[in-house]
């Protein structure tokens, strides 16, 4: 049984962290024509009313892409402003943020002629939500598994693969499932480009899924991770929210290694 609803938390500084980094990666492999195949494992249902009862219980939107949307006009930075331009382009009157676009919107917006897109949902109400979505004609959406799915895809015909897996970790065993799937999707595209999202919480569970990767032999992995807080400052909850990239496209270790 499912009970996470991204609907929740969406537009949180997570999102915020995880999607600008997925538009900046995105942006990295768009530089060649060489087709792609992308695969978001989980979802979601796509597009986010702010003023949605669900969104507007936590209201974690105004820590994360509120401040970010009120700060644009001052930006100095190409990414950050083509990200801001682009969410502009998501809302129905352009300047005024009214709803957040999830992982298919982001992933669907750069698609080219020569792209496909599959997107995986196992939650039968935000599936449904998903296909009411005005997407790409190469978004592909499959009610289903996504890490099953996945496998089940590879090897892809198009000579590149970029996956974006984004759990709800509901279960801990979930932190172990992903870095087994990414074991073997690498097992079959080599180069494949694979970013993950995990939760910084005081458990630490994300340490499973570290460790389970380094163990896998993976070599080049980009890691991300962006505090709310400072960790040990509340007992409870997430402080936190980290991003990998594995095998980065050319360009990018030199442009973000810190
Ligand atoms: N990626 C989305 C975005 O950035 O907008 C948010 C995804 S949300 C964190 C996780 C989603 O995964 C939920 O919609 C949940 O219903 C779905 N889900 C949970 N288990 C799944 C599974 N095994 N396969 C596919 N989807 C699953």
């Amino acid at each position: 049984m499912l009970s996470y609803q991204h609907a929740y938390h969406a537009g949180n500084f997570a999102d915020v962290h995880k999607h600008l980094t997925l538009y900046a990666v995105m942006d990295y492999l768009l530089r060649k024509r060489t087709a792609i195949t992308y695969v978001d494992t989980h979802a979601g249902r796509g597009l986010y009313p702010l003023d949605a009862q669900e969104t507007q219980r936590l209201q974690e939107y105004r820590e994360g892409i509120w401040p970010v949307w009120q700060a644009r006009a001052g930006v100095r930075d190409s990414l950050l402003n083509a990200w801001q331009a682009a969410l502009s382009s998501a809302q129905p009157v352009p300047e005024a943020l009214t709803h957040y676009p999830g992982s298919p919107w982001w992933l669907s917006y750069s698609l080219r002629e020569q792209d496909q897109l599959r997107l995986f949902e196992l939650h039968p109400g935000e599936h449904e939500q998903l296909s009411t979505q005005g997407l790409s004609p190469h978004a592909q959406r499959v009610f289903g598994d996504g890490l099953t799915g996945l496998t089940a895809m590879l090897p892809v015909t198009s000579p590149r693969l970029c996956v974006l897996i984004d759990p709800s970790y509901e279960r801990k065993v979930e932190y172990q499932e992903v870095a087994e799937a990414v074991a073997y999707t690498l097992n079959k595209a080599r180069h494949g480009v694979v970013l993950i999202w995990y939760p910084l919480l005081p458990a630490g569970h994300h340490h499973t899924l570290l460790s389970s990767l380094k163990e896998s032999g993976i070599r080049k992995i980009w890691r991300s991770e962006l505090l709310l807080r400072e960790p040990g400052e509340q007992a409870h909850g997430m402080f936190g929210s980290g991003m990998l990239v594995i095998n980065p496209p050319w360009g990018w270790m030199n442009a973000w290694q810190r």
